[in-house]
């Protein structure tokens, strides 16, 4: 979960464990994924929007539960 004040990032909190990342002047000082998913009308969840933060360890651990492992590309231009 995020909290911004002012439009400013203020705070980022993982959803799963419920650590506090770093966050320095507004800008998320490390790894986190970011979920937001729009479940539309053939879904059980009509209309809801989900969203919600996972630290890295927290992201790991999901993604290690997976039976497929996710698709990976490199990005040469990160900002
Ligand atoms: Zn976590």
């Amino acid at each position: 979960m995020r909290e911004y004040n002012n439009e400013k990032l203020k705070k980022v909190i993982c959803n799963r464990c419920g650590r506090e990342l770093t966050v320095e002047n507004g800008i998320l000082k490390e790894g986190c994924f970011k979920g937001k998913q729009l479940f539309d009308y053939f879904s059980d969840k009509d209309g809801e929007i989900h969203e919600f933060d996972l630290c890295e360890p927290c992201y790991d651990e999901w993604i290690g539960s997976f039976q497929i492992p996710v698709s990976l590309q490199e990005e040469t231009e990160l900002l």
